[in-house]
């Protein structure tokens, strides 16, 4: 695997790294030089991970941590900041997806409710919080939210999936109005559906709903006919991760393989 130092100097730490689009985007940074703060609640999948990183010539920190207890954040950010300095990238992407526990909203549960809504966007908003002195009194900072396509559209007995999501670009939006004066840029990216764990149980729950097999529903979803891989949402995480993408802020970009073609 070829190396680049396009982030060499940067920190950065992703939420979710252990699998699907996080993992991918935290093995380019290390391998566009960053040192990578990776969490998640699989260990075995993050060493691996780190492992990587660290053959590649690079600096990688695991934290373990199941993101939905209350004061998980914290020791995310402390344990990272205190080995690998102050964070200057943040990838808000680990999630809990849209056909976990997929109800009506009038048959739905309010416990469940509350959990996605506080992995999927208060943890974001907290992990933000914590960050954002030091890249203000750095002069420059990277805030990365992986929203989704459900932050613009509805998802099917999804309600508080995609009222999180939505949530999310609020955020995102909000904040690039109050930090980029300061060097500070905030951008959402809202993928569509990519071949992940999270992703195949939407599919098969698509499918069985609808009674059609699992691969006639992926080829309808996206005009490229499939979804797509962890990989191809990489570029643009590393773009937004670096200098050249200074005057992209408040930003929800869509990949999507074409299926929301407005804003
Ligand atoms: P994935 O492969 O299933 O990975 C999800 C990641 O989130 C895993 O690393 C998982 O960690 C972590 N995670 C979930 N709940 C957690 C918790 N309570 N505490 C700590 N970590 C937790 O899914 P993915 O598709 O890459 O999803 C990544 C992000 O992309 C999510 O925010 C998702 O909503 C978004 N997204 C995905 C798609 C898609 O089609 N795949 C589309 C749009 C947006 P462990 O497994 O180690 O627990």
């Amino acid at each position: 695997m070829e190396t680049n130092d396009s982030l060499a100097g940067r920190t950065a730490l992703v939420t979710g790294a252990s699998k699907g689009i996080g993992r991918a985007i935290a093995l380019a940074y290390g391998q566009a030089g960053a040192q990578v703060g990776v969490t998640g609640r699989n260990e075995g999948e993050l060493e691996s991970l780190a492992a990587e990183i660290r053959d590649l010539g690079g600096r990688c920190q695991v934290v373990v941590a199941d993101l939905a207890e209350s004061d998980a954040e914290r020791r995310v950010f402390e344990a990272v900041t205190s080995t690998l300095g102050d964070v200057d990238i943040l990838v808000n992407n680990a999630g809990i997806g849209s056909s976990a526990n997929p109800k009506p909203v009038a048959e739905y549960d309010d416990d469940f409710w509350d959990r996605m809504m506080f992995v999927n966007l208060t943890v974001p908003y907290r992990l933000c919080r914590r960050v954002l002195p030091a890249m203000l009194a750095a002069g420059w900072g990277r805030i990365i939210n992986i929203s989704s396509i459900n932050g613009k559209i509805g998802a099917l007995h999804g309600a508080a999936y995609a009222a999180s999501k939505h949530g999310l670009l609020g955020l995102t939006r909000t904040l690039a109005m109050e930090v980029t004066a300061r060097g500070v840029t905030a951008n959402a990216i809202c993928p569509g559906p990519v071949a992940t764990a999270l992703n195949d149980a939407r599919i098969a729950y698509d499918a069985q709903r609808l009674g059609r097999p699992v691969a006639e529903v992926e080829r309808g979803l996206t005009l490229i006919g499939r979804r797509l891989q962890a990989e191809e949402v990489v570029p643009l995480a590393l773009y937004l991760a670096g200098d050249a993408s200074a005057a992209m802020t408040g930003q929800a970009l869509n990949i999507d393989g074409g299926i929301v073609m407005t804003g």
